[in-house]
């Protein structure tokens, strides 16, 4: 079989938007090793590890971790990796991380795919998110972490939309809808 070619698609879009959900599903049809900055965050905290202890502070209060923190991760995994086929699901959150990102892929000489901005309304993720407070039980599912991380969406992480958008490669995606039909939204826009 021919070995497939470089590909690294980014899932972006504010908080309880199913980028989580919709990162696996898309990670597993197009052969992607998933790479989720919250997913490494939270393993962190769970194993007691310095940066864990660090981290959870900031995640529970909703705000970012430190740039140099989430990008030193992602770049031990994509300088490990045999095949640059990532599914990124959460990264890049600033413009730092996004720049940083474009400098690392090009120096494995490849960049970004796409990146795919899944869309929905603020109240109907607020409500989502309550509701998966409930059934998971996450720290940063209360409702003061959950109005900050919207907060710190759009101050941060929605700017990139443009920037993404300049390089040709934004696809937003209707985030409305049952998991399904979104994940079948994704496969029609990416290439
Ligand atoms: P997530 O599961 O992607 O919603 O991430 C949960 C929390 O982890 C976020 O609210 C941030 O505190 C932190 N986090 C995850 N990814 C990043 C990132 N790329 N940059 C900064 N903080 C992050």
């Amino acid at each position: 079989m021919a070995a497939k070619g470089n590909e690294v698609v980014l899932l972006m879009g504010p908080p309880g938007a199913g980028k989580g959900t919709q990162a696996a599903r898309v990670a597993v049809a197009r052969d992607l090793t998933k790479l989720s900055t919250g997913d490494m965050l939270r393993a962190h905290v769970g194993a007691g590890t310095e940066l864990g202890r660090r981290a959870k502070a900031i995640m529970d209060a909703g705000e970012l971790v430190p740039d140099d923190v989430i990008i030193g991760m992602v770049r031990s995994e994509l300088e490990a990796a045999d095949a640059i086929r990532f599914l990124l699901d959460g990264f890049p959150r600033t413009s730092a991380q996004a720049a940083s990102l474009d400098a690392l892929l090009a120096e494995l000489g490849t960049s970004v795919t796409a990146a795919v901005a899944i869309q929905a309304d603020d109240d109907e993720l607020v409500r989502r998110m309550l509701k998966r407070a409930q059934e998971e039980g996450r720290s940063d599912d209360n409702e003061e972490t959950i109005r900050n991380r919207m907060a710190v969406y759009h101050r941060q992480t929605k700017p990139l939309l443009d920037y993404y958008r300049g390089q040709g490669k934004l696809r937003l995606v209707d985030g409305i809808g049952s998991v399904d039909e979104v994940t079948e939204r994704i496969r029609q826009v990416l290439p």
